[in-house]
């Protein structure tokens, strides 16, 4: 059995186990399965975005770089153990993570990067899924061009298989709706505690908690933030609102346009056809007896979104 065989067999095991801590121990209750923007993010995001952008960055970005570099075999790292290399672009991809996507709070421009990752205001398992397709094209290629191009071609089918399964597993966790309490486990290893608090709609913590694997890079950079863990206090406290401080489209190609040009996305939204494209599964779950399940009906407002 291929390495890319088992880590897709793990990765199918590890969503519905994110669904079910979800469903044991919630962090907000009463959170639908097909929340608000499910489909959106499974459909586009996660199926047809993730295929095309996969054979983008390895068919026609990264292997012609390899070519150019000395081919198939070339690899100078590649005598490596496998744990070894894992944990070298497991740490040094993070690190560039960090930084990224801190520059991208900081900075108006590259923010039109990432704000539809903001966007979701119901966050859990699938969220993570939601980024702007030249934010995955950077970070994607970014992330696999070191891996590519400093092993040889049997080496990084081994290693870029178990990166891409612990950025999806990692993906899934940091944004599952799932309440736990790991103390101070939190300087260190990054989870849903401090990532949900990212993804909150409180201006407070807007430049706080850029970290994706090791929380360690928030703590010493002095962007770190969660109540309970010193220095803050009241670890009860939990974030209320989600998403976007302003209005957002809810389709896929609005939200690319979004991203270079603004609209009046309530006017755009209004328009009966565009309503209906928005609601495209509609008839699906008209057949299934689910006649009133939308995205559409749901508030627009991330304001007023728990
Ligand atoms: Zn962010
Ligand atoms: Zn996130």
């Amino acid at each position: 059995m291929s390495v890319q065989t088992i880590t897709t067999i793990i990765l199918f095991c590890w969503a519905p186990f994110m669904v079910l801590l979800e469903r044991l121990y919630p962090y907000r209750k009463g959170l639908p399965f097909f929340r608000d923007g499910w489909w959106l993010d499974f459909v586009w995001y996660t199926v047809i975005q993730s295929y095309f952008l996969g054979i983008l960055i390895f068919q026609y970005i990264l292997a012609p770089l390899k070519e150019a570099l000395g081919g198939a075999d070339f690899g100078p790292l590649s005598h490596w153990p496998i744990w070894a290399l894992v944990l070298l672009f497991l740490v040094t991809h993070d690190f560039y993570i960090y930084w990224f996507h801190r520059l991208q709070h900081e900075n108006k421009l590259v923010w039109r990067l990432h704000e539809a990752h903001h966007s979701v205001t119901e966050v859990d398992w699938l969220a993570g899924s939601r980024s702007h397709i030249l934010e995955i094209i950077i970070n994607q290629t970014i992330e696999f061009a070191p891996i590519i191009l400093l092993l040889d071609n049997k080496t990084a089918l081994i290693v870029v298989p178990i990166k891409a399964l612990l950025d999806a597993m990692w993906g899934m966790w940091i944004h599952s709706n799932v309440d736990v309490h790991s103390g101070k486990l939190q300087y260190i290893i990054n989870g849903p505690e401090m990532h949900l608090w990212h993804h909150s709609n409180h201006q407070e913590v807007f430049f706080c908690n850029y970290s994706t694997k090791f929380a360690f890079w928030d703590w010493i950079f002095g962007t770190g933030f969660l109540p309970g863990l010193n220095p803050f206090k009241h670890s009860i406290l939990k974030p209320e609102k989600y998403g976007l401080p302003y209005e957002y489209p809810r389709g896929y190609f609005e939200q690319h346009v979004f991203s270079v040009y603004r609209f009046d996305v309530k006017r755009w939204e209004s328009k009966e056809w565009v309503k209906k494209h928005l609601d495209w599964k509609k008839p699906i779950l008209q057949a299934f007896g689910k006649e009133n399940a939308t995205d559409v009906a749901a508030p627009p407002n991330p304001h007023t979104a728990k």
